[in-house]
């Protein structure tokens, strides 16, 4: 059992969401308006999971979750209508863990909650974004960007199936046979090399200095390993 809070104005979303949570056996907490979530924002602490929708009339979940982090880590997912790449950016800033498009799948909704609260592998989960580094990976749409910049770079269709892979094996060696095999197909025939080349360039343009690596590792004679430390 964890306790969860749903910030949520949407009567029949924060119904559903209280009926499947506690169906779960979770505790959970609803507010319905911005601005008394706002005002109770120090005492989140208690909880072990904030679901926070993000227009909500009175104060946004933007500014509360910014509020939130004023007193503690609490992991907070964001729920919005809004699904934009910007918009989950804006998330992250403020601060938040996790993003959930409306209308969200009750079923990754849970798995999401409980890669948020129990600390099991995100690899579990076919992730929409992932934030490597100062840049937001967007798998859906292939865009690279920027937190500061706001600079965008679009990856090649290889280039995400390749970042896919690495990222669903996340801190475990994928070997160069499995990378051929799963994102150039068994038709292809592509040398080593050519992984290689993809590798330096996802390098140059995720890590500070390409040549001391972050996250995408060599792992000699064998293929790569790729670490992340924040998902989303
Ligand atoms: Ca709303």
């Amino acid at each position: 059992m964890i306790k969860i809070c749903v910030v949520e104005d949407e009567a029949s979303i924060r119904e559903m969401l209280l009926f499947n949570l506690e169906l779960e056996g979770h505790k959970v907490n609803a507010y319905s308006n911005g601005k008394s979530a706002f005002d109770d924002a120090s005492e989140f602490q208690k909880y072990d999971l904030v679901i926070l929708d993000v227009m909500l009339p009175g104060v946004s979940g933007l500014t509360i979750c910014e509020e939130i982090r004023k007193y503690s880590n609490v992991p907070v997912l964001f729920l919005s209508a809004k699904g934009t790449t910007q918009d989950k950016i804006a998330g992250l800033k403020k601060g938040g863990n996790d993003y959930l498009s409306k209308p969200f799948d009750l079923e990754e909704l849970l798995l999401r909650i409980k890669v948020l609260t129990e600390g099991i592998m995100p690899s579990v989960l076919d992730n929409e974004c992932i934030k490597i580094g100062k840049k937001l990976v967007d798998f859906a749409t292939f865009e690279v960007i920027d937190h500061l910049s706001n600079e965008k770079h679009v990856l090649s269709k290889k280039e995400i199936g390749l970042l896919k892979l690495l990222n669903q094996n996340e801190g475990k060696v994928v070997s160069r046979d499995e990378i051929l095999d799963k994102v150039w197909g068994k038709d292809q025939f592509p040398t080593s090399r050519t992984i290689d080349n993809y590798i330096l360039n996802l390098r140059k343009l995720f890590e500070k200095d390409p040549k001391q690596p972050e996250f995408f590792h060599s792992i000699r004679s064998v293929g790569y390993k790729f670490t992340i430390s924040d998902k989303l």
